[in-house]
């Protein structure tokens, strides 16, 4: 079995690329990654006699249908990921999450290599005040990240339609974990605070983000590579909803620290106020639960921040 990963370099994408390497298996994994501000290759165990690492664009169509030939699946991360960038400038948005993906599912018809796992995200439904969105729910996504994300999402779903290529989406809710590049609002706050500097809290923090570990988003995500069904959308949770309040109290105690450390800046514009999806669907057909609690999440992530400073301190992180 041999796995393309696009994007894993990043958080996610790593921490993937770190499970399908580990153990005695025989998955072999090629990560195409463009490496910017948000790629790192101290991410990837480089030199794993089953891991090939290129440093290629997804929107170079050559490269890919020159690399594609060979491989059983295809998993799809690579895209630029904070929505505070794309408040500042969308450009980039557009161009890597949704020419990049007609670029890589173009790739994948012209050359017949699938499944594909698009990754998408639980912010292409917008913001729910109550309840949890179900897949079937409209794409109402309101940061250009999302936008973005939700017309990567539609042309996955067209490729299917159209071409009957077989391609899965994942729409997941908030990942932490370790290796998450500090600009996000867990590595971001713990660092800051392991440093005793002060932390930026939007608004009142009254927003309610629903937080899933990086290994059971991975695990989910292979569920579906392997069991879930060409065209199909699962949901993935974790189940856990808190404020923005609430995680940096979790946070200030963990680090040891208090609400002096805590600073009120304008809120976000546009600033979804709550995410929250109903992931009956994966945890029914494929048998997902997440295993990771939050409370131990959180402190085993505190923890490696602390034990891998030189990871975050380096100018690569
Ligand atoms: P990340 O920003 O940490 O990593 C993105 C990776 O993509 C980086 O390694 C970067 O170098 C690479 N990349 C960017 N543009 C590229 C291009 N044109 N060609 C090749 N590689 C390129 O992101 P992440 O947090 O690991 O998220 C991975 C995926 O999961 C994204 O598609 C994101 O939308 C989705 N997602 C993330 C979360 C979350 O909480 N982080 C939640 C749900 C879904």
């Amino acid at each position: 079995m041999r796995i393309l990963v696009t994007g894993g370099a990043g958080f996610i994408g790593s921490n993937y690329v770190r499970t399908l390497l580990s153990g005695t298996g025989e998955t072999r994994v090629t990560v195409v990654d463009k490496l910017t501000y948000a790629g790192n290759r101290a991410n990837l165990p480089i030199g794993h006699p089953r891991l090939d690492f290129v440093r290629g664009d997804i929107c170079d169509q050559p490269l890919l249908r020159d690399l594609l030939p060979g491989h059983d699946a295809v998993v799809h991360f690579a895209a630029e990921s904070h929505v505070d960038r794309s408040i500042d400038g969308a450009a980039q948005f557009a161009i890597t999450n949704v020419v990049g993906t007609q670029s890589l599912l173009d790739a994948c018809l012209h050359t017949g290599v699938g499944p594909i796992v698009h990754v998408s995200t639980d912010e292409v439904y917008g913001s729910i005040a109550e309840g949890a969105w179900t897949e079937d729910r409209p794409l109402l996504p309101n940061s250009p990240y999302a936008a973005s994300k939700a017309g990567s999402d539609l042309l996955a779903r067209s490729y299917h339609r159209t071409h009957g290529l077989d391609v899965r989406v994942t729409r997941c809710s908030n990942n932490y974990g370790p290796y998450q590049y500090v600009e996000k609002l867990i590595p971001l706050f713990v660092t800051r605070l392991l440093r005793g500097e002060t932390v930026p809290l939007y608004g009142d923090g009254r927003n309610v983000r629903e937080w899933l570990h990086v290994d059971d988003h991975c695990r989910a995500i292979d569920l579906v590579r392997r069991d879930g069904r060409p065209g199909e959308i699962y949901n993935i949770g974790g189940g856990d909803e808190l404020t923005n309040r609430e995680m940096t109290e979790r946070l200030l105690e963990l680090v040891g620290a208090d609400w002096s450390a805590v600073r009120h800046v304008t809120d976000r514009k546009g600033h979804d106020l709550r995410y929250s999806v109903d992931d009956t669907k994966i945890r029914t057909e494929l048998g997902y639960r997440p295993r990771v609690s939050l409370r131990q999440g959180l402190a085993d992530v505190v923890a490696w921040y602390r034990d891998n400073t030189s990871w975050w301190e380096s100018p690569a992180a």
